[in-house]
């Protein structure tokens, strides 16, 4: 795990400026969650933080280390999107141990990684299933396999629940939860739903139109909304 400090990052698309000097400061171990309504630049955001996007101009740092020129698979940062695909003709086991192999990492490490991923998750007796033998919880389950097996400094969710119906939706915010509180792992969330926000977050960051509208616990949020907008947006019902 590791501290993230974004600072006074832009981006623009051609000449259109999507993130406008957005500061984030996040601590090690921290569950940061994003939110805000489609379009702000939550997934611009975290596709930096990903090493996906460049940066227009600020710094992105992990730990000590500002990342701005560092390619992706030397970040040690592992992402969950909301359409997560699964790699359809591997096993569990080879989905989840596919990044490891990718970073050049041998078999019997590969095997360590994915059984001790398996155990935190649940997923040791569907380890020879195919992605099309798993429900919906279980493939989302193994989304998240994949991004634990390598015990990154940061963990990046996008919208990891948004297709899920609503029950499960509550049992996976637990799940994340917990394993949030187990590995300690520097967390940066993004989601549209307040009750997500609220009910996950240490820090909940407020953005709109591509800057931020404020930081603080859900608490503080909730108590002291900055703005008419944080008022609206927290407030209103999901
Ligand atoms: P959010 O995740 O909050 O819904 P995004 O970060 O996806 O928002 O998008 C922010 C803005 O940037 C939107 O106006 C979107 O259309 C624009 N955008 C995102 N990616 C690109 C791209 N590759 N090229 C041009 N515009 C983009
Ligand atoms: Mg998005």
């Amino acid at each position: 795990m590791s501290s993230v400090q974004i600072r006074d990052v832009r981006k623009s698309f051609g000449s259109f400026e999507v993130l406008h000097g957005v500061s984030i400061p996040i601590e090690d171990g921290e569950f940061v969650v994003l939110v805000g309504p489609s379009g702000c630049g939550k997934s611009t955001l975290l596709r930096m933080l990903a090493g996906l996007e460049n940066i227009t101009s600020g710094t992105i740092s992990i730990g000590d280390r500002v990342v701005n020129n560092v390619q992706p698979k030397e970040r040690d940062i592992a992402m969950v999107f909301q359409n997560y695909a699964l790699y359809p003709h591997m096993t569990v086991a080879d989905n989840m141990g596919f990044s490891l192999k990718l970073r050049g990492a041998k078999q019997d490490e590969i095997s360590t990684g994915v059984k001790r991923a398996a155990e935190i998750l649940a997923l040791t007796p569907l380890l020879d299933r195919y992605p099309r033998q798993l429900s919906g919880g279980q493939r989302q389950r193994v989304a998240m396999g994949r991004a634990i097996v390598r015990d990154p400094q940061v963990f990046l969710f996008d919208e990891p629940l948004s297709n899920l119906d609503a029950k499960l939706r509550v049992a996976m915010r637990t799940e994340i939860k917990e394993l949030h509180q187990r590995l300690k792992t520097t967390t940066v969330y993004v989601t549209h739903d307040q009750i997500e926000a609220m009910t996950m977050a240490d820090k909940i960051v407020v953005m709109h139109d591509g800057i931020v509208e404020q930081m603080g616990t859900p608490l503080e949020l909730y108590d002291t909304p900055a703005n008419q907008f944080v008022a609206g947006f927290i407030g209103s019902p999901a």
